[in-house]
């Protein structure tokens, strides 16, 4: 407002000035005189000024007229001349207009038009970088794989958008399924720029996919390199991998190559459960026990896990209560206070039919840090010293409000599942962790236990009992009386791995 004041001031102020100028020359007396061909011409002042400008804006003219004449001249020629340059500041204000209402539809969530006016922009930018990008970005919402390829294929021809083009070309390519060629684009990747992080982790969670584990474990070193990764983790992540390659040959009959990959896992990382486990049933096929024996005690000294003494026991077939509670020695002397080495005393001792050994034990065990297990645990013994059932049916009901036992929960998305070396609901690789679950994760697991030991209340039968919480080398009955702490889920893990990545 202020600014057209001041011109519509100053446009006054000339125009005065003007006709003042005017009225002074006409005012003025005298002439000028030109003699020409002795003819003499006379003007008066204001007429000479007047012819004089004339002149002038007619040589401007003709000036103006020559230039255009030869910029034509040019522009037919394909030269850059102002009028190339006319149609080029126009043709880019239309695709910048285009481009910007393209990205308006495109967050209004009008992907079709969004895609229209995009494509216009293209055109009319001449494939301008954005323009490529945003059309990208618009063709990858609706689902447009080939017109997104074509984008990311076009930027990679400029130096400066190689990078994301490549990473984008990479991620479609997962997205349609296309892992082997994502595979070998994401290799070039990090071959162009090694110390990018993010490339890394692709390219190592396309070779998981892949089940490429010898190409895993060189992509691990770069990531313990330009990555966050302690010494203890890039080793415990390299034996996972060693574990995975030992059960493909396993898988295959390569019996030997499983058996001497698991033994470098477990050297590499010795309370690994899922190896040892694996380790004791590749000895015993091959039927050397001694050294399985030591890992597994080994294991159990760092990380006392019931598989690993479930291991232990598979070493002796048709051993004794008493044996093996005598050689079970091994497991249960070393001193920790762990919980799970008490449980398994008491474990002992009910199979060995000592229920007041084990009533002392698990007494001591519910009242420091009593789960559904050691309270059932607890059922049990009662039951063995023949208490009443409405003591046994009491330590149950109390056992369902308890918190929950240990079980391998994935620290990323709190999947409670059996230990896997990549977690089937969120593809985690490396993510399992043995600890309680959540009091509200699974009520349903304690009902398991429930029927169990009631229908060998109702019989009245102490030895089904017994049989029942002793039975560390009968899987079926112990994981009925623990419960099932696994919540198997179908496993469609490639794809949602690839979507992972992406
Ligand atoms: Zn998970």
């Amino acid at each position: 407002m202020f600014g057209l004041l001041l011109k519509s001031l100053f446009f006054l102020l000339v125009s005065g000035f003007c006709a003042f100028g005017l009225i002074y020359l006409g005012g003025l007396s005298g002439s000028l005189t030109l003699t020409l061909n002795d003819k003499e011409l006379r003007f008066s002042i204001i007429l000479a000024i007047c012819v004089l400008v004339a002149i002038l804006l007619l040589v401007l003219f003709c000036f103006g007229l020559f230039n255009l004449g030869t910029s034509l001249v040019w522009f037919i020629s394909g030269e850059e001349t102002v009028i190339s340059r006319y149609f080029i500041k126009s043709r880019k204000a239309k695709g910048e207009k285009a481009l910007l209402r393209a990205f308006i539809l495109f967050y209004e969530g009008n992907t079709a038009d969004a895609l229209v006016q995009s494509e216009r922009a293209k055109y009319l930018l001449k494939n301008d970088p954005l323009s490529l990008l945003i059309n990208a970005q618009i063709a990858q919402r609706s689902g447009k794989s080939k017109l997104v390829l074509v984008n990311f294929k076009k930027l990679l021809e400029n130096k400066d958008t190689r990078s994301v083009a490549l990473t984008g070309i990479i991620s479609e390519k997962i997205k349609i399924g296309e892992y082997e060629s994502a595979l070998e684009l994401t290799k070039k990747s990090v071959e162009l720029s090694p110390k990018n992080i993010s490339n890394i982790e692709t390219l190592f969670n396309l070779q998981l996919l892949e089940k490429d584990w010898d190409g895993a474990r060189e992509t691990l070193k770069a990531k313990k390199k330009y990555g966050k990764m302690d010494r203890l983790q890039h080793m415990r992540q390299d034996a996972n991998l060693l574990f995975l390659k030992a059960k493909d040959r396993r898988s295959q009959g390569l019996t030997k190559e499983a058996l001497d990959l698991t033994l470098s896992a477990v050297r590499q990382h010795p309370s690994f459960v899922a190896a040892l486990v694996f380790l004791t049933e590749l000895e015993l096929m091959s039927g050397s026990k001694k050294r399985v024996e030591k890992l597994l005690q080994k294991g159990w000294s760092l990380f006392p896990h019931p598989d690993i003494a479930k291991a232990f026991a598979e070493l002796v077939d048709n051993e004794s209560a008493k044996d093996r509670q005598t050689r079970f020695k091994a497991l249960t002397n070393i001193k920790s206070t762990s919980i799970h080495i008490r449980i398994l005393e008491a474990e002992l001792f009910l199979a060995n039919r000592d229920f007041e050994a084990a009533k002392k034990l698990i007494a001591k065990l519910v009242k420091d840090d009593p789960d559904n297990y050691v309270l059932t645990l607890m059922a049990a013994s009662e039951q063995g010293l023949g208490a009443n059932s409405s003591v046994v049916r009491e330590w149950l009901t109390k056992a369902v409000y308890a918190p929950k036992s240990f079980a391998w929960i994935c620290k990323s998305c709190g999947f409670q599942t059996e230990w896997v070396c990549i977690c089937s609901e969120c593809d985690s690789f490396d993510s399992m962790e043995w600890r309680r679950p959540p009091f509200y994760s699974d009520q349903n697991e304690n009902r398991v236990q429930i029927p169990i030991i009631l229908e060998d209340d109702k019989s009245n039968d102490v030895d089904t009992n017994v049989t029942i919480v002793g039975s560390i080398s009968d899987d079926k009955l112990e994981k009925g009386l623990k419960g099932s702490t696994s919540e198997k889920k179908p496993n469609n893990d490639t794809v949602k791995q690839a979507r992972q990545i992406n």
